[in-house]
């Protein structure tokens, strides 16, 4: 880090999204550097659970849709990890999830535009001299530095979403699915479990309780206020939606159709992969062959609205809706697959009057990523961060993080280095096209 120097671009958080920039920029005529708060880089550890796959297939790493000849793609990684063979006959697309994170940080290993260990505490934007100071606390020194920067880009990522008076019990016993693997051993030593969710991460976690119950005989409950346990849609004219094309397609409606084209297109986003839904219902007939197995009680349209501590175990308040019929649940753990809220530093709400919003939660965003500020400033604040209102379906997807990469790049490079492409997919989403 030089505090001398004006970089071009500062990035804020290194999850996936940054990091893929940092590569792509690695070679670039552009002054980048990004921080990010953890000593080192772990793609959500607490979920790399044995057999877990990404749920996108590997052309989706880091850098091979914007640059197929980076050193830093996938393949890449295998051949100079000697893997190459042993994926070859693998012959999948879909590689586990923590061969994604050893290769993502063996990627953040070999960057020297990345850093860790510190966090961004502030981001002040100096109007007259045009750039913006950013302010970096060294976390293990404890020590704090200054950058200049013409532009910066938010990639923070989001945070676990645990639900009102949830939050005040003991993280070993009322935990998030993101810290599973942190409590994994206390939660199977226990006499109960309750999983409350029904996406991905709630099916991975019941499909794991319910592997080991047989060893360790918990009571296993699976509760979620959707109306049942849905898989994906995973047809691939469906999955069109996750392209470029129809993310400039979606960013071109109104707020409202955004809203609304958001609500459509539910099962491309909400559910469960098909494999591990198959896997589990799977594992649950073959129980139910051998005869006395433990107890597993699965109940959809079932909310649990809240929790309290009675004789040492958690009394869970639950309501059948559709019957209206409310009831309780006593467990010992509760995991609350719940899903995630974006992330905001404390230091991002003082932005709040300077930039324009779609409403009160939501801040517009150009299709180039950058944030709309009422002065017209020409140095940009881009964002990777809670895009679902401005870039649809795909917000969090790894593919199309790359797509976003490549429109930042080209933005602060103000040339065209990564061509956009159109026309990507077979199906069009405009009739104006026609
Ligand atoms: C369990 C799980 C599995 C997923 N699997 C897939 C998948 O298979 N396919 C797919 O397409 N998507 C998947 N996703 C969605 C998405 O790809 C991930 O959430 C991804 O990690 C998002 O990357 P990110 O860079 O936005 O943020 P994050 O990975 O959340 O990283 C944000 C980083 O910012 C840092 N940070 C925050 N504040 C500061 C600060 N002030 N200063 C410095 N650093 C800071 C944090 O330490 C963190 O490292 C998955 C999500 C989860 C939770």
């Amino acid at each position: 880090m030089n505090d001398q120097m004006m970089y071009d671009l500062v990035g804020i958080g290194i999850g996936p999204f940054n990091l893929g920039m940092a590569a792509l920029a690695e070679d670039l005529d552009i002054e980048a550097i990004y921080f990010d708060q953890k000593e080192e880089f772990n793609w959500h550890p607490g979920m790399l659970i044995e057999g877990a796959d990404l749920q996108v297939p590997f052309l989706a790493d880091l850098v091979t849709i914007a640059n197929p000849k980076s050193p830093y793609t996938f393949i890449n990684y295998l051949h100079e990890n000697d893997r190459l063979y042993q994926f070859y006959f693998f012959n999948k697309l879909d590689i586990p999830r923590k061969e994604y994170n050893a290769y993502t940080r063996w990627v953040a290993s070999k960057l020297s535009n990345c850093q860790f260990g510190k966090k961004v505490i502030d981001v002040t934007y100096h109007k007259e001299e045009r750039y913006y100071e950013v302010i970096i606390e060294d976390i293990k020194r404890s020590e704090t530095h200054k950058v200049k920067a013409k532009h910066v880009v938010l990639g923070t990522g989001s945070l676990p979403n645990v639900p009102e008076g949830f939050d005040k019990y003991p993280i070993e016993d009322v935990l998030h699915s993101n810290h599973y693997l942190y409590h994994e051993k206390q939660l199977k030593q226990s006499d109960s479990v309750t999983v409350i969710g029904s996406g991905q991460s709630a099916a991975e976690l019941f499909y794991d309780l319910l592997n080991d119950q047989r060893h360790y005989k918990y009571k296993l409950n699976w509760f979620t206020r959707s109306a049942g346990f849905f898989q994906l849609e995973s047809a691939k004219l469906g999955q069109e939606v996750f392209s470029p094309d129809y993310i400039s397609y979606f960013h071109r409606l109104s707020y409202e159709e955004r809203e609304e084209a958001l609500s459509t297109l539910g099962p491309l986003r909400k559910g469960i992969d098909p494999e591990t839904l198959k896997a589990i219902y799977d594992l649950l007939y073959h129980r139910s062959a051998e005869g006395n197995y433990p107890e597993a009680t699965i109940q959809p349209m079932t909310e649990v609205n809240g929790v309290e501590k009675v004789d040492g175990v958690y009394r869970l308040a639950c309501r059948q809706w559709q019957e209206d019929h409310s009831f309780t649940v006593d467990s010992e753990k509760v995991l609350l697959a719940t899903g995630y809220k974006p992330h905001f530093p404390e230091w991002f709400t003082r932005m709040h009057d300077e930039i324009e919003w779609e409403d009160e939660k939501r801040y517009k965003v150009t299709l180039n990523q950058q944030l709309v500020f009422k002065d017209g400033r020409e140095n940009h604040f881009f964002t990777l961060t809670n895009l679902e209102h401005s870039h649809g379906a795909g917000a969090t997807n790894l593919a199309l993080s790359v797509e976003r990469n490549k429109r930042i790049l080209n933005t602060v490079a103000g040339e065209e280095i990564f061509p956009i492409k159109t026309n990507t997919v077979f199906q069009q989403f405009s009739s104006k096209q026609m």
